[in-house]
């Protein structure tokens, strides 16, 4: 079955390209130690078998360009390759970072474009497009939360508040910054507390930092009251809007009351996405903090755009140059040909998507907390596991049907959690093959359940230990 890798296929002097033989004398500059003593073994083959072994290559992991991929709160939404071919733009791919402002105008314009569209779309007063990830997203808003508090001379200050919904990189974030994680149980209906919060308030807390819609997909109701809660005790809010594909042209973080956020470019906003990567995840902020927002910050003075450094309060710089640029620009193509009015639809279509499964499985797998949802949806399969059927064999099985898996495991206070985001870039036809392949599965955990044990039996790899592959990945080919 496993086709031939590039260097069984090898041959001999085999060549693909005929080399131009050199008409320039052999340089002798490497000390002798650096030097090769013999060739590398590189494969030799024809031009056609590499380009086959690379096209092979690329579709043996899923992508979001070969099929339906709901993993729940990444949104793995298509990423339009309109994007692509404007990034592509000489006048943007060839863009150096030391070029003087003055060289590169068109450049900045799309950065103070995307800012001013990430304002709009979050109701903030100031955005740094600086972050390269969520979770650099989250450091930064962190780091400018604590020097707001330490500017205005309130020390003592080191406590942030998250719900048990939340997402592994909040409570990273927060004891990376120097803080102290406190978590708080969420209300039988999986949304704050806001009892809880009040009690776990004083002068210790920086603030408090939630994903709304949260990690059950449902929208956190209370969060006025929390807001106010939170603000009494001098803490500011953070929203945690690595995922904001529920909330476009509906309502903005600001109306909420959150103070400080950050926004995925690589989720909502159609830039790739894990190997696709890089990610970026601006910073959003009230009037209030603004002056904390990491440096450069690009702006335009009279007719000229330029690059703010000169910010004495700032946090300082959180990566290289001015964040993922290419990641910018694709962020604007995306929200500059939808439009504002696309943008809403945008949301409204990921929420229909996400009930329209919800709706249709709902009698095949338990629905543990809300009758309805947003953006996405969180099964348990703890129905499945009276006949010895995990959510892991579930995810597993669905492989061989050609999708993704959702997420599985998480949020942490689902048993069994299997959390399903379908994004609005799916057709009807597609949500329906992958809700009868989910009726399939709930099926044979019934009927056959050994043979979800076994799943998947289609893939190029079968089940792996994936803690091990993550943690001591051997990608390098070994020659037998
Ligand atoms: C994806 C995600 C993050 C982290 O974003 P990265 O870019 O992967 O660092 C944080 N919070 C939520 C809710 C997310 O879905």
């Amino acid at each position: 079955m496993p086709e031939k890798l590039l260097y069984e296929l090898s041959v001999e002097g085999r060549r693909g390209v005929p080399m131009p033989s050199s008409d320039v004398p052999a340089a002798d500059t490497l000390p002798g130690s650096l030097a090769r003593t013999e060739d590398a073994p590189l494969p030799e083959v024809s031009e056609n078998e590499a380009v086959r072994h690379f096209v092979r290559l690329s579709t043996m992991n899923h992508h979001v360009d070969k099929g339906f991929y709901p993993l729940g709160s990444c949104t793995m939404k298509y990423n339009p390759k309109v994007n692509e071919s404007i990034v592509a733009m000489k006048e943007f791919a060839d863009v150096h970072p030391f070029a003087p402002t003055r060289m590169v105008q068109g450049a900045i314009r799309v950065m103070v474009e995307l800012n001013e569209a990430l304002k709009e779309i979050s109701g903030f007063a100031a955005c740094s497009l600086q972050p390269p990830a969520g979770a650099s997203g989250e450091l930064t808003g962190l780091m400018m939360m604590k020097k707001y508090h330490a500017d205005r001379g309130d020390s003592g200050r080191y406590r942030v508040i998250i719900p048990d919904s939340a997402h592994g990189t909040n409570p990273a974030t927060i004891a990376f910054a120097g803080c102290e994680v406190v978590e708080i149980p969420s209300k039988e209906d999986g949304t704050l507390d806001p009892e809880a919060i009040r009690d776990a308030v004083d002068e210790r807390l920086v603030g408090l930092m939630v994903t709304n819609p949260n990690t059950l997909g449902i929208f956190e109701s209370n969060i006025r009251q929390v807001a106010d809660i939170v603000h009494e005790a001098g803490g500011l809010m953070y929203m945690d809007g690595a995922n904001l594909n529920a909330l476009l042209g509906i309502t903005t973080p600001d109306a909420l009351g959150f103070d400080v956020m950050h926004i995925n470019l690589h989720k909502t906003f159609s830039t790739p996405h894990g190997g696709g990567g890089p990610g970026s995840g601006p910073v959003c902020c009230t009037e209030a903090l603004e002056p904390f927002l990491p440096t450069p910050i690009a702006a335009k003075r009279g007719d000229s755009y330029l690059l703010d450094w000169d910010r004495p309060k700032s946090i300082g710089k959180m990566h290289g140059f001015y964040g993922n640029f290419g990641m910018h620009v694709r962020a604007l193509t995306y929200i500059w040909s939808n439009g504002k009015n696309g943008l809403e639809d945008v949301s409204k279509l990921a929420i229909l998507n996400a009930n329209y499964v919800r709706a249709m499985l709902q009698d095949d797998y338990e629905l543990p907390r809300a009758d309805r949802c947003l953006h996405e949806v969180v099964f348990s399969a703890d129905r499945q596991a009276a006949n010895g059927v995990k959510a892991l064999d579930i995810a597993k099985r669905l492989l061989d049907f050609g999708m993704h898996a959702p997420t599985v495991y998480f949020p942490l206070i689902v048993h069994e959690a299997m959390m399903i985001e379908p994004t609005e870039t799916e057709s009807k036809e597609t949500l329906d093959e992958f809700i009868a392949a989910m009726k399939q599965i709930a099926k044979e955990a019934i009927e056959t359940p050994e043979r979800l044990h076994e799943a998947p039996t289609t893939t190029p790899v079968r089940r792996l230990d994936e803690a091990a592959a993550a943690r001591n990945p051997n990608v390098r080919f070994t020659k037998a």
